[in-house]
């Protein structure tokens, strides 16, 4: 079964870029999933092809017509997910990225200019989709981000080595850190229990570390988990007790 991505944006030419590349490229090119860019300009229905007008009620910028947009859907629109990128949409999280791997596909619409016309969220059934707290100039890089997220989650994409159970956001923590030889690099060493050869202790570690480091660095993952159960084991040890001197 073929992980099937359609993206509608005014760039096709910026498609497949970097998902032509490493992993997602390769899985590309063997047919794991398939990428289709369509212009949204093909949708466009006067003579001069036009796409965008002037936001009613005045302000800067362009926004994208809804009956454009929604001639753009329509044309392709075949049961898959639909999906729009935007600011103002819900903040992509690992969750909906398995959710959506575990499906057929996705099609993913790209904004530009100050965005689209809100209608097409009320008569089309499409997901506003945020990257992030930030403003990007288009939405083709959000859509190559949640691609490239769903893409390495498809069975064979991923060595066997990294299943993705263990990642980041996985179990609302942060994944623990890692290390590689050589076991000393500029008076720091590697943690003696990564060393030890003992499962249940690295794991133990390796678990206490993603607590720690999720409190410090992510309290909202915890909090939106119910952290409790995450408490840290008391006496947790410093990462870098491993520093010679
Ligand atoms: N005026 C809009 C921003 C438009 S940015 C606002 O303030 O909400 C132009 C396009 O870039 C958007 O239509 C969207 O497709 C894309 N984009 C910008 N930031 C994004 C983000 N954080 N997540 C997803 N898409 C984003």
């Amino acid at each position: 079964m073929t992980f099937q991505a359609t993206v509608l944006t005014l760039y096709p030419e910026m498609f497949p870029g970097p998902l032509g590349m490493s992993l997602a490229g390769r899985a590309l090119v063997e047919g794991v999933w398939s990428l289709q860019a369509q212009n949204i300009r093909a949708s466009a229905t006067d003579k001069h092809r036009s796409v965008d007008d002037t936001p009613a009620g005045g302000g800067a910028g362009m926004v994208l017509r809804a009956d454009v947009l929604a001639a753009a859907l329509d044309s392709v629109a075949d049961g898959r997910p639909m999906l729009a990128m935007t600011p103002r949409g819900r903040p992509l999280i690992q969750a909906r990225v398995r959710e959506l791997a575990a499906g057929e596909g996705a099609i993913v619409l790209c904004g530009r200019f100050e965005g689209f016309d809100e209608r097409i969220f009320e008569a089309r059934e499409v997901e506003p989709v945020s990257i992030g707290d930030y403003v990007l100039s288009g939405g083709e890089l959000g859509a190559m981000v949640l691609l490239d997220a769903c893409v390495r989650l498809l069975p064979g994409v991923m060595g066997a080595a990294s299943s993705g159970e263990e990642e980041s956001f996985e179990q609302g923590l942060l994944e623990y850190p890692h290390y590689t030889r050589p076991f000393e690099w500029e008076g720091r060493t590697i943690p003696e229990v990564l060393r030890s050869g003992d499962h249940a202790r690295i794991a133990a570690w390796r678990h206490e570390q993603a607590v720690n480091d999720t409190r410090l660095r992510r309290p909202d993952l915890i909090e939106r988990h119910g952290g409790a159960s995450q408490a840290p084991p008391s006496g947790a040890r410093q990462r870098n007790e491993g520093k010679t001197k």
